[in-house]
């Protein structure tokens, strides 16, 4: 079954990115909902949060780190959001794990 996030880390579709190590690639978002939105995926195909197992837990961590760190590289010390979307009422639209950084202008409560 193709995947696009599958496809944009193994590089098969284009992305600008961002950073990338052995666990996770980070790149910006086609359609940014603001000034910086970037994406961080992990490497490996997981379709969802919801489809974690516990042997994720360092994974997940993992990327919530890298969003910290790409929001600190990115100089938004005036603070950020971290979102994933989970599943059809989350508004996930990509069955492939991301987790979203926003920031760069203030950003509104709840969300829609
Ligand atoms: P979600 O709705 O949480 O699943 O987020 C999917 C995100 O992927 C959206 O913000 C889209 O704008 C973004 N997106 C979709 N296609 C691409 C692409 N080819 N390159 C970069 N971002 C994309
Ligand atoms: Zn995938």
């Amino acid at each position: 079954m193709s995947c696009l996030f599958c496809e944009i880390v193994e590089g098969s579709i284009p992305s600008t990115a961002v950073y990338q190590d052995e666990q996770c690639y980070a790149f910006a978002d086609i359609h940014p909902q603001a000034p910086e939105h970037v994406l961080i995926t992990p490497r490996e195909h997981i379709g969802s949060l919801a489809d974690c197992i516990e042997g994720d837990h360092a994974l997940l961590g993992h990327l919530l780190w890298t969003a910290a760190q790409i929001a600190h590289a990115k100089g938004l010390t005036n603070g950020y959001r971290v979102v994933v979307n989970a599943g059809e009422d989350g508004g996930q639209t990509v069955d492939h794990l991301h987790v979203h950084l926003l920031g760069g202008r203030p950003l509104t409560w709840p969300p829609g």
